[in-house]
């Protein structure tokens, strides 16, 4: 645990959260600001801090965390849609390094736009790229 950590502070229960789950290695809580209201945080309940230091094997805990809290996210709220989010690192708006994934109920024209799309130049420009990633998983 990180003293420094919101989240690793708010799994020990030293400062206050709306906990929603606590199962094995994974905890739920709701996130303070909402973009919609029920809005939750699925986090590890070990200080990880992006994707890329989660254990394989936390895989199939955080699955099931997923699943049910989004489930009962939506049934709880009457929401018929939920998104999943996850940001890493500061250039995709990660504030809180300690990973967590977002769980947004949604409802039918709510407005809300998660991202913008754009095109790219070409279909040459966009199978180079898709050539540079094979390569880089290797
Ligand atoms: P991110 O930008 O993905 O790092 O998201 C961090 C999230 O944590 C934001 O949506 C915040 O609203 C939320 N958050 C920060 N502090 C707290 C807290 N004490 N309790 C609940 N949610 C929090
Ligand atoms: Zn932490």
């Amino acid at each position: 645990m990180s003293q420094d950590c919101i989240f690793c502070r708010i799994v020990a229960g030293e400062i206050p959260s709306a906990k929603i789950y606590d199962h094995g290695g994974v905890f739920a809580f709701l996130d303070i600001a909402p973009v919609n209201k029920g809005h939750a945080l699925v986090v590890p309940k070990k200080h990880y801090e992006t994707l890329f230091e989660l254990p394989e094997d936390l895989g199939r805990e955080l699955t099931i965390a997923l699943k049910t809290v989004g489930r009962a996210v939506m049934r709880a709220t009457g929401a018929t849609g939920l998104n999943l989010g996850m940001n890493n690192f500061e250039a995709a708006g990660q504030l809180v390094n300690h990973a967590h994934f977002h769980l947004i109920p949604r409802h039918q024209g709510d407005g809300l736009n998660l991202w913008t799309q754009h095109a790219y130049e070409n279909d040459e420009e966009m199978r180079k790229l898709a050539q540079a990633i094979r390569s880089a998983i290797g």
